[in-house]
């Protein structure tokens, strides 16, 4: 199975990804993800990156499809994979195609998670994550069960990113309406759109995203 989850940022494609990968165990393949990894081990991919994200802009599609194209070749053929933030841009959406058929896979579903624009900034600012396991949390919405520690592997270390600030969201959810959303209509064409009201509670956006791949 392999599904594209599709959002503004904040939209909550992480979280429902990380529970996934639990349930299922597919691959979570976030572009942010290794676009941070980059950055961090200062790659040249990285280098080149790293301003352009502080900016909340997109990164060239090249640098983008390349990285898809390298996980996916270090996965299991039978594994599924969640593309979280990716495609982004119409040329994005032809490389996964050609990415995807050259290894004998084919898309699913894609899942449009939908949420109000001002819900975003809210959802964005309070984020943080594990910094050793990078499970999600939101400072009202998903706390840790017991203050300071992370539920799933015990840490008491967390981060915020760079490009979580009111700002750089604006531009980013900017480039998200500009870019990413008029791509839906090529999948919509193929039939494979699902549509997820992504205000919800997060086990209800869960629930309805099995019901979905379990069609
Ligand atoms: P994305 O990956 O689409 O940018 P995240 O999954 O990181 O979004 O979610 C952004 C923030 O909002 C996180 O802190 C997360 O805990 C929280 N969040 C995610 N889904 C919901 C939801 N349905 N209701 C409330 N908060 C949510
Ligand atoms: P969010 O979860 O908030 O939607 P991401 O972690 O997916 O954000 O992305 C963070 C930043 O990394 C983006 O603002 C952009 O600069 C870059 N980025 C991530 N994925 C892509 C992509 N597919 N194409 C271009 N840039 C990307
Ligand atoms: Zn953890």
């Amino acid at each position: 199975m392999n599904i594209i989850l599709l959002g503004p940022p904040g939209a909550g494609k992480g979280t429902q990804a990380q529970r996934l990968v639990e349930a299922h165990g597919m691959r979570q393949l976030s572009t942010g993800d290794m676009l941070r990894a980059a950055v961090k081990a200062g790659t040249p991919v990285g280098l080149q990156a790293k301003a352009v994200m502080d900016r909340g802009e997109l990164v060239s599609d090249e640098i983008v499809s390349a990285l898809i194209g390298d996980e996916l070749d270090a996965m299991g053929a039978g594994v599924g994979a969640i593309f979280d933030g990716y495609p982004r841009t119409a040329a994005q959406a032809e490389s996964l195609d050609a990415i995807l058929s050259s290894r004998g896979r084919k898309l699913d579903h894609v899942i449009e998670l939908g949420v109000d624009e001002d819900a975003l900034v809210e959802r964005i600012i309070g984020r943080y994550t594990c910094a050793n396991c990078g499970k999600g949390y939101h400072d009202t919405f998903e706390q840790p069960r017991e203050p300071g520690t992370c539920d799933k592997c015990g840490s008491h270390e967390f981060k915020r990113r760079p490009d979580d600030n009111e700002e750089t969201v604006r531009t980013r959810m900017a480039e998200y309406r500009a870019k990413t959303a008029p791509i839906l209509p090529i999948y919509d064409a193929r039939g494979i759109v699902a549509r997820v009201n992504g205000m919800a509670e997060m086990d209800h956006v869960t629930a309805a995203i099995e019901r979905i791949i379990a069609a």
